[in-house]
């Protein structure tokens, strides 16, 4: 399985914000942004340099892909099926990545970064209405119930990580219970609901060209 073997917290300082790939740390004063908010590299404390539209786009699809921890590859089949769908194509990308398996998990705190959450996809930890899918992009629906599987409840970071994720209050669009370790995908999330930081308009025009 290939994978993006870039530091976490470098890719971070590459796009000049945090981008919580590493779970606890990201909230700490220990995080590299917090420490050294400039660009990785022998020019990255250059100020000043301007992006050209293209650029500014390409940043931006790379910053999406970082956030949800999707190659370039599946990026692009990604895109496809969020074009294919109806409505606003932004809107619907958002709402195919954050249907995704591994990413539910993690918005429900069973691991603490996308990354762990992922991990525990594949090692069998999650079920999907009870049975078990190991696949980190499968596409999970509304309605559908999310549970940590038996034997991997006993993992203490698998707790530690949903009790933290609820103390810091779940996202609208799920219901969590963090002591049975289950929860309930109620609906597609709506763009109002979802993060400012990312500008999925520019990511289509980048593909639309
Ligand atoms: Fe990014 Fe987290 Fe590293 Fe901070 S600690 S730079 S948010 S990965």
């Amino acid at each position: 399985m290939a994978r993006n073997l870039d530091p976490k917290c470098r890719q971070c300082r590459r796009e000049g914000e945090k981008l919580f790939l590493k779970g606890e740390k990201c909230f700490t004063d220990k995080c590299a942004i917090e420490r050294r908010s400039y660009a990785p590299g022998q020019h990255g404390q250059k100020s000043g340099s301007r992006l050209s539209d293209f650029g500014k786009q390409l940043r931006e699809k790379q910053k999406m892909r970082r956030v949800y921890g999707i190659l370039e590859g599946q990026f692009r089949r990604i895109y496809a099926e969020a074009d294919r769908r109806k409505g606003i194509t932004g809107e619907n990308l958002l709402q195919v990545l954050e249907s995704r398996l591994d990413t539910v998990s993690f918005r429900m705190g069973f691991g603490s970064s996308r990354t762990e959450a992922r991990q525990i996809v594949r090692h069998n930890g999650i079920l999907v209405n009870g049975k078990r899918v190991n696949i980190p992009s499968y596409q999970v629906k509304p309605g559908d119930e999310i549970s940590v599987a038996e034997h991997a409840k006993a993992h203490l970071r698998i707790k530690a990580a949903a009790e933290a994720a609820e103390s810091r209050g779940f996202a609208d669009w799920i219901e969590v219970d963090v002591k049975e370790l289950k929860g309930k995908f109620k609906a597609l999330p709506q763009r109002s609901e979802l993060p400012s930081n990312i500008n999925e308009s520019l990511v289509v025009e980048l593909y639309s060209k």
